[in-house]
Order: C-alpha cells, then sequence, then structure tokens
C-alpha cells in the first residue's frame, strides 16, 4: 500500500486530507471509490466541472475508482440528449469511468425491496395526507410537526397499500410512503420524509414499468451503497441531509455504509449554474442552444474555445472548501489565456478592415513572408504569408489627427508591418464631403525587409495586416459576458436574472479580411490573431473553405489586477 502525506504537486484539501487519513488507516482495505451523480435534466456546466474534477481526480490519485452515475429518479424532466451529452462532456473534461456507468433506474427493484424492508421493521410507513397538508404537519424551524394520523398503520396494511401504489391502483398524490423517524427532530428532513411518491408517467430507461419513484435521499445513498462507494462527495445544500443518508443505511440491510462529505458549490460571477434557469434561456431563446458560447456549458464553453485543460486548471486553482464564495469569471479566463498562450499558433486577421496601397511597390509582385507560428516556441514552426501592394489593416491602426500617445499610422508617420517592411502615410483618400476613410496611401521602404531598418532608424508601433488580393472575407463573432451584473441570481426585489441579459454580449462581423491560411482552419481549431484575442473555428458553422470565427477570449489579462485588490 502506498503511504500518501504530502501532496504531490497538487493543492491539498479537506476532503483529501480525509481521504489521505483513511487511506492510512486502511479503512474500506485502503480502496477510494467516488461518483458523479448527475441528474440528467440539463447540460453539465462548469459548476459540475468542479465535481468532475474533485471526484475522478481523487479517484486517479490514490488509485481507485470513480463511477458515473445517472440519478434518473424524476421521470418528465429528464431525457437521453441529456444522458447522451454527459457522457460527452465528462470524456472531453478527459475523465473516464472505464465499464462502471450506472443508472439509479437500474436499482429500482432492489430499492424497492429495501422500501418494503423498512416497512417490515416498522420504519416506515403509507401516509395519505395531500403534499399540502403534509407540509402542514411538518411544523418549522422553530415547532415541532404533528404526527400523521396515517403513522399508525399496522405492518400488514402498509405492505398492502404499497405494493398496491407500486401496481397502480392509485392516483398520483392519493398515497406517499414515509419514513417514520420524529416530527419532533429539530432537524426537518429528519421529520418523517418521503420515500416514494406515485408518477405515472414514462420513464426514458424504464418506460412504464414503474408508477413509483424513489426519492432523491432514499435512491442516493443506497445506490452509494450498492455501488460499493467509500467517499460520497456532494455539495453543502446536502448537509442536512446527511442525516437522513445515515439513517437508511443504519435501518435496512445495506451492502456498505458510505460517508458523505459536503463542499462548497462553484458559484461564477456574470453567470447562472442553475439548470432551471440555463433551461429557461434556451427554451425563450435567449441563447442559441444549450451549446451557445457564451453560456456557461461544458458544450458551450467547448463551441467558444475552450480547452479541456484549461478547465481542469481552473478547477485545482479555486480548491474545494466548505465555505460559500464566489469566483471571478476572469480567473477562468486567465487559466484560458495561459494555456491557449502555450500551445495556439498566431496568424494575422484584420477585423475591422481599411485598404491600405503602397504607392511605390510593384504592381504585380507578390513576396512570400516567413512568419513565426508562435514567438517563443520555435518548435511550431513558420507559415509564409502573401504581401502585395494593396493590404488591409485595422481601422484602429489608423488615426488621421491622432490624440498624444498615440503612436500606431497616422499622416507623415512611419510604422512597422509585423515581418514585412517599414510603410509611412503619404495621403488619406476619402469619400467627398464625409469622414470616411476608403483608402490609406503609403509608400514603403524596401530597405527594412523583414521589418527592420538597415540604419537602425526605429518605429514607435508594429501593426498587423493582410494582403488584399490573397485574404480570405469571413464571419467572426465576438462574445461577451451573457450578463451585466456579477450576481445575476442575487439582483434587486421584483427583477430577475433576465433582466440583467447583457444586450450586447453577441457582436458578429462578416466583412473580416484573414490571413488566407485560415482558410483550412477546422472546426475547433484555435488560434491567437496577433494583437488581438484568442479565437476558434465555430464546431458547428465553420467549415473547410467557409470559417466562421469566434472569439475566445481578449488577450488582455484582468486577472492580475483583480488578485491584487484581494490580497489588500
Ligand atoms: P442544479 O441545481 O443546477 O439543477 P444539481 O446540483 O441539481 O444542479 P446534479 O445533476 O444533481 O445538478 O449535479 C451532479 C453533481 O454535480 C452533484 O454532486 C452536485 O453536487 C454537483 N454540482 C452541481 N452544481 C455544482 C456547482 N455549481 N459546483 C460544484 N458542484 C456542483
Ligand atoms: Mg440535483
Amino acid at each position: 500500500m502506498t503511504h500518501h502525506d504530502e501532496p504531490r504537486g497538487r493543492a491539498s484539501n479537506f476532503i483529501r486530507n480525509i481521504i489521505v487519513e483513511d487511506v492510512n488507516a486502511n479503512k474500506n482495505g485502503g480502496r477510494v471509490a467516488t461518483r458523479f451523480p448527475p441528474e440528467p435534466n440539463g447540460y453539465l456546466h462548469i459548476g459540475h466541472a468542479k465535481s468532475i474534477c474533485l471526484n475522478f481526480g481523487l479517484a486517479n490519485e490514490f488509485n481507485g475508482t470513480c463511477n458515473l452515475r445517472f440519478d434518473d429518479t424524476n421521470p418528465g424532466k429528464e431525457d437521453v440528449e441529456y444522458v447522451d451529452s454527459i457522457q460527452e462532456d465528462v470524456k472531453w473534461l478527459g475523465f473516464d469511468w472505464e465499464d462502471r456507468l450506472y443508472y439509479a433506474s437500474d436499482y429500482f427493484d432492489r430499492l424497492y425491496a429495501f422500501a418494503v424492508e423498512l416497512i417490515k421493521n416498522g420504519k416506515a410507513y403509507v401516509c395519505s395526507l395531500t403534499a399540502v397538508e403534509i407540509r402542514e404537519y411538518r411544523g418549522t424551524l422553530t415547532e415541532p410537526g404533528k404526527d400523521s394520523p396515517y403513522r399508525n398503520r399496522s405492518i400488514e396494511e402498509n405492505l398492502d397499500l404499497f405494493e398496491r401504489m407500486k401496481n397502480g391502483e392509485f392516483d398520483e398524490g392519493a398515497h406517499v410512503l414515509r419514513a417514520k423517524i420524529d416530527m419532533a427532530s429539530p432537524n426537518l428532513v429528519m421529520r418523517d420524509p418521503t420515500l416514494y411518491r406515485i408518477r405515472k408517467m414514462d420513464h426514458h430507461r424504464t418506460g412504464d414499468q414503474w408508477v413509483i419513484y424513489p426519492m432523491y435521499d432514499f435512491t442516493h445513498c443506497l445506490s452509494d451503497s450498492i455501488e460499493g462507494i467509500t467517499h460520497s462527495i456532494c455539495t453543502l445544500e446536502f448537509e442536512n441531509n446527511r442525516e437522513l443518508y445515515d439513517w437508511v443505511l443504519d435501518n435496512v440491510s445495506a451492502p456498505c455504509h458510505p460517508r458523505q462529505y459536503e463542499f462548497a458549490r462553484l458559484n461564477l460571477s456574470h453567470t447562472i449554474m442553475s439548470k432551471r434557469k440555463l433551461l429557461r434561456l434556451v427554451e425563450e431563446n435567449y441563447v442559441d442552444g444549450w451549446d451557445d458560447p457564451r453560456m456557461p456549458t461544458l458544450c458551450g464553453l467547448r463551441r467558444r474555445g475552450y480547452t479541456a485543460r484549461s478547465i481542469r486548471n481552473f478547477c485545482e486553482r479555486i480548491g474545494v472548501a466548505r465555505r460559500d464564495s464566489m469566483v471571478d469569471l476572469a480567473l477562468l479566463e486567465h487559466c484560458l489565456r495561459e494555456d491557449l498562450n502555450d500551445v495556439a499558433p498566431r496568424v494575422m486577421s484584420v477585423l475591422r478592415p481599411v485598404r491600405v496601397v503602397l504607392l511605390n511597390y510593384p504592381e504585380d509582385q507578390v513576396e512570400m513572408l516567413e512568419c513565426w507560428n508562435h514567438p517563443v516556441d520555435k518548435s511550431m514552426g513558420t507559415r509564409r504569408v502573401p504581401f502585395s501592394k494593396v493590404l488591409y489593416i485595422e481601422q484602429d491602426d489608423f488615426r488621421e489627427d491622432p490624440p498624444k500617445k498615440y503612436f500606431r499610422l497616422a499622416p507623415g508617420r512611419e510604422v512597422r508591418l509585423r515581418y514585412a517592411y517599414y510603410i509611412k502615410c503619404v495621403n488619406v483618400v476619402k469619400v467627398p464631403d464625409t469622414d470616411e476613410i476608403t483608402e490609406i496611401h503609403c509608400t514603403y521602404d524596401p530597405e527594412t525587409k523583414g521589418g527592420w531598418a538597415k540604419d537602425g532608424r526605429k518605429v514607435k508601433a508594429t501593426i498587423h495586416w493582410v494582403s488584399a488580393s490573397h485574404c480570405l472575407t469571413a464571419s467572426v463573432r465576438l462574445y461577451d459576458h451573457l450578463f451585466t451584473t456579477e450576481n445575476p441570481s442575487d439582483v434587486e426585489e421584483g427583477k430577475d436574472y433576465l433582466d440583467y441579459i447583457n444586450q450586447n454580449s453577441l457582436e458578429t462581423l462578416t466583412d473580416c479580411r484573414l490571413e488566407p491560411g485560415l482558410k483550412d482552419a477546422s472546426p475547433g481549431q484555435r488560434f491567437q490573431f496577433e494583437r488581438l484575442a484568442y479565437f476558434c473555428a465555430d464546431l458547428k458553422d465553420s467549415k473547410p473553405g467557409a470559417p466562421v470565427f469566434n472569439r475566445t477570449v481578449p488577450l488582455k489579462d484582468a486577472w492580475g489586477k483583480i488578485e491584487k485588490k484581494m490580497k489588500k
């Protein structure tokens, strides 16, 4: 057995420390078994990634196992579309459940048998109060509840009614099965919680086989036990449910008794994580589907251009604690930049073009200029980019009347064209009577090939360009935060998150001029457009020959500043 003490290159956390202790004490024979238990009622989001990285990460680290288990006990809300997307996303994040793909619905027979066992031991009863009455009888935090008048039904009557519930003899809501615990418990969860309810609805896996469905609190602990889970890790809102988790396992002949540990869920600024709220964005067309690049879903982030590695790094960086907090979206973006800076090839593209004519450049000449694909990692090689008499540069890189500290191109001024030549602006052509610039006339200095003057003369700016007759015209989508407020889940009274949608979260530019080599970009391929941002060829709409690019993340990093402020 390996002895674990020092964290090996990864941040420690309290759950990891518990596992270290358990392994060293040879608890569970030193075995570590975790699970990731999504409900297939929506797509996975960045919050789920935290849970996935934690559960699969701990299993990997301690030579254990992590199961993927669908917690599918809610027919009606659940769907195979979600089951499929969840598997795809977990794999994409880089984790492998091997042959351990499970469904809570596969345990329906065994769960039913456990419920019968509870009844036989006088630990559960069929209650015929209505949902409203059950709530009234439950009491409050300050007042004890009242016993249900059905609480003392005989075991025989309970067995008979529960079987008839299963056989479909009763309508929805007529009866439920409840645990017989303590209506005066200070923990509301323990006041005779419902274990089974009647739902006459088809299930995406069991069809019409069942008309009663087990509740989360009954299903989850027993599923963990059936699978031999050792450490059942969930989010803080289940803290009060732990007592019930343990009660159920203590009161049936469960195969083993896993331990539940709670950690704080991830809250990320400028976005929402609730699947119900995300579903509404999709259904009411605020976004273009679950995989809209503005969504915090894993498929949305993927389409935006996020790498799986950057998300795993992010989850490592935020750590695991027991206190709720809000993580700034800038940290996620920072982790993405860190990764893309290393791996994304550089190209030159012009998003808002203006024509530049080099008056003294030979009419039909084309030079193929050698450009580095990465400024530091020379192993990424070079590419050849065509240069000719007519070019495009960014409108932003020229000012007819430059303000102070503006060092880019202006009348009479010389700048460097990256990898090419020094050019000097000699004239500006405008639409008569307006200020709209149609062409900038420049001269180039043939003695500055490669962008360096032989006489040592310096320029203050280097700008990017593309050759007008060679470049590719394409659409580029600029994405911004989906919400204008930091915490859309906690807003002024009378308003809700939909009131804070950023109306400018998507800007589509249709007349961008890209370096010709980008023609063959494959969907999902990422680049840095030099001086602008990282971009990714859209997974759905980009086709070889006709690329569509999404802005993944701008180059400017806000994280350093935020971190400094937090340390103060
Ligand atoms: P929602 O409230 O949005 O419906 P959920 O918690 O019900 O989310 P599940 O499918 O039940 O979603 O979640 C699967 C697992 O992922 C659970 O263990 C849950 O605790 C965890 N999880 C969900 N959201 C987050 C989050 N924001 N941060 C960390 N873990 C999360
Ligand atoms: Mg849930």
